[in-house]
Formats: C-alpha cells, sequence, structure tokens
C-alpha cells in the first residue's frame, strides 16, 4: 500500500521531540515514478510543541496533589492501538534515539456534566524521571477538533477506518467532540502524534485537564509503556539481492501514519541507470524490480491470497504527466481502489501465519504470479510470488510487514528487525531497516 494510505490528519515532515527526525531517504537514488507518500487531504500539523522540560514537570507534581482532592471523574484518556503498550522504533542506534507514534488518542467524557479542556500533555518518562514533554493547550485542542469534525463531516473518518478505528476503542455510541468541550458520550480526538524518544524513555503519562461548568478542575491521565519489541520469530528478507528501502518506518514516510502499516517496508531494485526504471517508464517491464522473486520471510501457513487483481501500467506515470497532475490522479485512484476494500488497496497479495500470532504480508504482487495457496505450508526462502504493480501502486514495488492479525487493513503492524542482510556498513546482525537504506539479503 505504497504511500498512499496516508493518515489524512498528516502533513510534510514531521517536527518532533527536541529535533528534526532524521531522515535519511532525502539523499538518494532518484526513483522512477515511485510517490514515497504525498499528503492524502488537507490540514494542519496537530504535533503541537514541545516546551520547556523543568516547568511542566513542577505543574505535574502540583496537579498529582489536587487529583487526590477532587471528586471521582468520567474523563478517561485513551490510545489506540496500544493502550498496553506502544512500539519504539529504533531510527539512530549510535545516538539512542527511537521514534514513537501516537496513532490516535481520545479523551472521552462518558457521563456526567460536560468538561471544557485546557490542556493535555504527554510526559515521557525514564523509571520515575520526566525526560521530555508534549503540551497541547486549548488553542491546539480546539483546532484539532474543529479538523476531525470536518473530516467527519467529509466521511474521510469512515472512508478510512482502518486507521481511526474508533468504534473499536470507543464503542458504537461514542459521539465526535467538535469543540475543545467534551459532552457525556463524546471524545476529543487527536490523530497522529509523532515523538522522538531517548535511550531510557520507558513510559509515558498522558494527562487531561479541564473545567467542569462550575470551574472545577477536573483531570484523567494515563500510563502507557513505551515498548522494544521482542522478537521470537528470526525473519529473513522477503527478496533476494539488492534493493532500497523506498519507504521504511521512518517518521517523514506515510506508512508511519497508519496504524495497519506503520512498520511496514516498501522495495524496490535501483538498475544500472541509477533509478528504478530505464528508457520512459511507462511499461512494467522498464522497471528494475518487477518480476522479481518474492520468498516467504519465515515459516507458516498461508492464510489467505488474493490472485484475480489486474496488473496494468495505466497508474504509471506518463511522460507527459506533471508531478502535481500525477498526484492528483493517483489521489482519485486510491480512493476508487480503498471503495473497493483490501484487495483494491494490496492487489494481489499473500499473508502467512506465523507462530505465536504473527502474520507476514506481501503485496502489490505480480498477475498469475501467487503459487501458493491458502492452507498451505511454506518454509522461509521459498518463493511465493513475483513482484508486480496491482493494487494502490504508483510503480512496482513490493510492499511488506508483519502484522498481529490476517486482516491487511484492521491488524496492527509490528516493528521488525531482519536477519542476514548487508548494508554499506557490512553484515549485519537482525537489524531495524531505514528509508533510504540499499541493503543486500545474504
Ligand atoms: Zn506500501
Amino acid at each position: 500500500m505504497l504511500a498512499a494510505l496516508h493518515n489524512p490528519m498528516v502533513k510534510g515532515e514531521a517536527l518532533v521531540g527536541y529535533g528534526r527526525v532524521p531522515t535519511p531517504g532525502t539523499d538518494l537514488p532518484r526513483f522512477g515514478n515511485f510517490l514515497p507518500g504525498f499528503p492524502y487531504l488537507i490540514s494542519d500539523d496537530v504535533s503541537g510543541r514541545f516546551v520547556p522540560e523543568e516547568a511542566p514537570v513542577k505543574i505535574v507534581v502540583a496537579l498529582l496533589s489536587l487529583v487526590l482532592a477532587m471528586p471521582a471523574t468520567a474523563l478517561d484518556v485513551r490510545i489506540h492501538p496500544g493502550q498496553d503498550g506502544i512500539y519504539q522504533y529504533e531510527v539512530d542506534a549510535r545516538r539512542g534515539l527511537s521514534t514513537v507514534l501516537i496513532q490516535n488518542l481520545a479523551i472521552l467524557q462518558q457521563d456526567g456534566q460536560p468538561v471544557r479542556l485546557t490542556d493535555v500533555s504527554i510526559n515521557l518518562r525514564a523509571g520515575d524521571r520526566v525526560r521530555q514533554v508534549l503540551r497541547f493547550d486549548r488553542a491546539d485542542l480546539t483546532t484539532t477538533a474543529g479538523q476531525m469534525a470536518a473530516l467527519q463531516k467529509a466521511g474521510v473518518l469512515d472512508l478510512y477506518d482502518f486507521a481511526f478505528q474508533r468504534r473499536q476503542y470507543l464503542g458504537e455510541k461514542t459521539g465526535l467532540a467538535s469543540s475543545e468541550t467534551v459532552a457525556a458520550g463524546t471524545a476529543l480526538i487527536m490523530s497522529s502524534i509523532p515523538l522522538l524518544v531517548s535511550r531510557g524513555v520507558d513510559s509515558m503519562r498522558i494527562v487531561a485537564r479541564g473545567t467542569d461548568p462550575e470551574g472545577k478542575l477536573v483531570e484523567a491521565s494515563v500510563d502507557i509503556p513505551l515498548l522494544q519489541r521482542e522478537q521470537r520469530i528470526e525473519y529473513g528478507f522477503p527478496l533476494r539481492g539488492a534493493w532500497l528501502v523506498a519507504v521504511g518506518p521512518g517518521l517523514s514516510e506515510p506508512h508511519r501514519w497508519a496504524l495497519n502499516e506503520e512498520f511496514a517496508l516498501d522495495l524496490v531494485r535501483i538498475g544500472a541507470s541509477g533509478t528504478t526504471c530505464r528508457r520512459d517508464c511507462t511499461k512494467l517491464a522498464d522497471y528494475a524490480g518487477w518480476g522479481a522473486d518474492v520468498v516467504a520471510a519465515a515459516g507458516g501457513d498461508v492464510v489467505s491470497t488474493v490472485t484475480d487483481q489486474k496488473e496494468t501500467a495505466e497508474r504509471l506515470r506518463k511522460p507527459s504527466e506533471s508531478s502535481d497532475a500525477f498526484l492528483k490522479r493517483t489521489m482519485a485512484e486510491q480512493q476508487q481502489l480503498l471503495a473497493r476494500g483490501a484487495a483494491g488497496v494490496v492487489g494481489n497479495s499473500v499473508v502467512i501465519r506465523h507462530e505465536g500470532g504473527e502474520y507476514s504480508l506481501y503485496a502489490h504482487l505480480a498477475e498469475g504470479s501467487v503459487t501458493v495457496k491458502a492452507g498451505e505450508k511454506v518454509r522461509k526462502g521459498q518463493r511465493i510470488e513475483k513482484l508486480g504493480q496491482t493494487g494502490n501502486s504508483t510503480e512496482p514495488h513490493l510492499h511488506f510487514g508483519i502484522m498481529d492479525g490476517p486482516d491487511p487493513l484492521y491488524a496492527r503492524s509490528l516493528p521488525v528487525r531482519f536477519s542476514g542482510l548487508t548494508t554499506m556498513d557490512g553484515p549485519q546482525p537482525p537489524v531495524f531497516v531505514q528509508s533510504g537504506w540499499i541493503v543486500e539479503a545474504r
């Protein structure tokens, strides 16, 4: 699902933490037609801003004593996915930096009087010590609520239901707050909050504060562990030879902003020309990666395949087409594909179940290339298909990801370290790959 399944709340590069997230993808070999991501709709950055560490720590301490004196409140803070823990992705091992993305954060007023929210703060902690604080003030919350209401009105929350999943974690009946005031049975939803965290940070406390109609302080909070994923299965790379990680799990990449493909990869091959395609790049066979063997990343059972999607060169960029026109056309096509559900988006594809309830997804495969069937056992490294151009894809590439369930749209994406890779630094131990890396699978 190349690029395309952007969370619509996201625009451009994310500014997080105390600095700009490294974007290793910027100085790379040129892509052919590959769109490594585009904003699907509108909307301003909602990442809020960081404030100096000291003051909020004092505020938090002061407020904790107030909380004890306050009456019980129906206000609730939830995130989705990851209420019991959210995954970090290591982006710079030497500097000890990882990224975390809160996909959805809801401040829910279950019953009782309306609460006018004053601020929401995210306190990143190493043990008991607060190390970084991200604070959204009332103006931020008002803006965010207005944006979400507009998206709902435009039908975007339903079209992209897999990215918001609000019924799953808020229930069928919960309404959406359209301002910073949450009345009974409504929630203010914040989407896509990026964080750059330093080594040692292992949890976050999210605190929402507001006032009731009498002006009394109301507060709710939740503690969420920030997890380094323990990987029991050793995954190999799903392709052989040298490949460019065109889209990895960096915050500057589109996959990261949708919970079903947060840690997935888009992989392309760079040809002799130094780009992914040759000649005028209008035929599938012009692309260096097209038709390459795709192999199982680990042994397991095939649980589902899609084999009836047609391959076409129609979605490639035409030589006469401006990048704006191509983007516009791609966005329109993405909407049509989304309306057809998972098969429309992933195209020809295979899902394999591995031990411990993990699943691997191989998407956008060539027409007529899938050689395995549901129920079949496959071994690690077995050829299962060929790289192609079906589904939501702007040029031939493999979309690969590990998930916690078999549904490519609704499962949660999981971080994965690959074994058997060589990079420009030489052979690697099991490694998290980054956008822009050229890797060779041994
Ligand atoms: Zn993709």
